[in-house]
């Protein structure tokens, strides 16, 4: 559709535009302030979706280190995203597809085909207005294809990056066709304080909002981003200096849980202010009681339990981070508080050195265990190692895509009598291939979105530990992996005592398996974090934290 037509489909509409940027430095949380932002609006009534545009040049966050970018959160449609997709999809409750999704990476690729195409035949492709356009574009057709009240865009990166510039000039300019009372720009802002004069500072604000005005933006309202409770002297040099009205600058502080912002900005009217920016009118005050419950239930937690994530990526929780969510929302629903460690599984691998001990000793501790996902080799004997462990003391075990696999390797190897068994990703040569690239995976070069990505439908069969933590016929998991087990397999596999008790009927493949003798060793190919939220916590999430906690 030409931009026109969309303009005026979406003045038709009436959607409205929420957009977010940050400034001064990274990690200030506006993924968290963006979901807080749709968690009020949706509970006045109204309905929100989001998309996150990330200026890099990648076309997806798949193929860069999680290490970098934190873990690759996937739609159910299959999309590798940006992990605050996931913060969105739980604190919203809103299923996201891949248009929510947008990097200058699919934006240039997009116009690049184009151009091999014969699109622009005659004409030189430029920054603007072609890129720029193309921008306008996905916006707008998301405004078209999703009917809701608010579409909320986070930009990605700080005012001031280079590569996000394309974003803030099609900002600007929707801005102009779509007019003022259809897009409101939030600015967030770290505001630090200076503990040798403690003093707050807002100049880094100042001159964060006067890069956005190089960029011809000015905010509509600033949301700053501070340790403490902001005094009124420095909040009034804020609005004076960047323009912003004094009705319109808010305070982030920072929250634990972090739910209790959702409180913080209620209280601050945000949701009225928004809605008075509009010209709504107030129908009714955000309905906060489900998560005023949540909290106080999580102030109320004593009990504690540990789980451990034997891993790859140490340093961070967020290559983790909805797992270690998935166990924190467990916990609010089994009354206890959880804490995760992480250990690197290399560790585990070394013998007799000071740190492997140390490593075991940890290990040791936990009331359970989970392997999360992964790739290649490296850590994988650790991990099985951890399996071996965790079947022979009977500790509660969950095993993720990498973590079903390595499951099953370890049974192979100790129980169906399979000593040489592998995955044929980590031991090309292995004379039982129990883990096998999927048939439709052999002939595939490409490394991105080239997986077995999204969701299918998983036969949960009855009397089972799955089916205990289910209590459904038939649900719907995430996926991303390349491996599977394999099928020749199987009959060995269920004399050993594995229960194969997740099923994908269409092509008889193996989504969940479990010991039988053993309080909860369970292993899915699927990654049940993704659909895991705080109000709604994961059945297998919930059942291996049951397991845990009875040990
Ligand atoms: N590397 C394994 C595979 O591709 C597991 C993937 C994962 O854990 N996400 O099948």
């Amino acid at each position: 559709m030409e931009l026109s037509n969309l303009v005026e489909s979406v003045l038709k509409k009436d959607t409205r535009f929420i957009v977010i940027t940050g400034g001064v430095c990274s990690s200030i949380g506006k993924g968290v302030l963006v979901s807080s932002l749709g968690v009020l609006l949706k509970n006045a009534g109204y309905s929100v979706s989001v998309v996150k545009w990330d200026p890099y040049l990648n076309v997806d966050p798949g193929t860069m280190s999680p290490l970098e970018h934190g873990e690759v959160f996937v739609t159910a449609d299959g999309a590798e995203t940006d992990l605050d997709l996931g913060h969105y999809e739980r604190l919203l409750g809103e299923k996201l597809m891949r248009d929510s999704s947008v990097s200058s990476g699919q934006i240039f690729q997009e116009i690049l085909d184009g151009e091999r195409q014969g699109e622009f035949l005659g004409r030189c492709i430029q920054l603007v207005p072609h890129v720029v356009d193309a921008i306008k574009k996905r916006m707008l057709n998301f405004a078209c294809n999703h009917d809701v009240d608010f579409v909320l865009v986070e930009i990605g990166g700080t005012i001031g990056d280079i590569e996000g510039k394309g974003f803030l000039e099609a900002i600007r300019q929707i801005r102009i066709d779509i007019g003022s009372s259809h897009i409101f720009h939030g600015h967030l802002s770290y505001v630090p304080f200076l503990e040798w004069t403690g003093e707050i500072k807002t100049k880094p604000t100042q001159h964060s909002v006067n890069a956005l005005k190089r960029e011809g933006l000015v905010p509509d309202c600033l949301f700053l981003r501070a340790a403490g409770d902001i005094p009124e002297k420095p909040l009034q040099k804020v609005f004076r200096m960047c323009g912003v009205n004094r009705d319109f600058v808010f305070q982030v502080p920072t929250a634990d849980p972090i739910y209790e912002l959702f409180f913080d900005l209620k209280n601050q009217k945000v949701c009225e202010r928004v809605q008075d920016y509009f010209g709504m009118s107030h129908i009714k005050e955000p309905d906060l009681s489900g998560w005023q419950k949540l909290v106080s239930t999580i102030k109320g937690l004593k009990k504690k339990v540990t789980i451990a994530l034997v891993a790859k990526y140490v340093g961070n929780n967020d290559p983790y981070i909805s797992i270690v969510e998935a166990i924190k929302s467990a916990g609010y629903a089994c009354n206890v508080k959880t804490s995760v460690i992480v250990i690197d599984a290399e560790k585990l691998e070394e013998r007799d050195t000071q740190e492997s001990r140390e490593s075991w000793r940890l290990l040791e501790s936990v009331d359970g265990v989970i392997v999360p996902g992964g790739f290649d080799n490296r850590g994988v004997n650790g991990k099985i190692l951890t399996v071996s462990w965790a079947r022979e003391h009977k500790i509660p075990y969950l095993g993720i895509c990498l973590g079903l696999q390595v499951m099953l390797i370890e049974c192979a190897r100790s129980l169906v009598g399979l000593k040489k068994a592998h995955s044929t990703e980590c031991d090309g040569n292995t004379p039982d291939p129990v883990i096998d690239l999927l048939p439709e995976q052999r002939d595939i070069k490409e490394k991105g979105a080239s997986m077995r990505l999204g969701e299918y439908a998983c036969s949960v069969v009855k009397n089972t530990k799955a089916y205990d933590a289910y209590g459904q016929d038939t649900v719907f998991e995430r996926h991303r992996h390349r491996y599977e087990f394999n099928n020749a397999y199987r009959d060995a596999f269920e004399q050993a005592g594995v229960v194969f008790s997740g099923i994908y009927q269409e092509k008889n493949l193996v989504e969940i398996a479990e010991l039988k003798d053993h309080p909860f060793m369970v292993g899915a190919q699927f990654h049940p974090e993704f659909c895991s939220s705080p109000l709604r916590a994961h059945g297998l999430f919930k059942a291996f934290l049951e397991a845990a906690l009875k040990k």
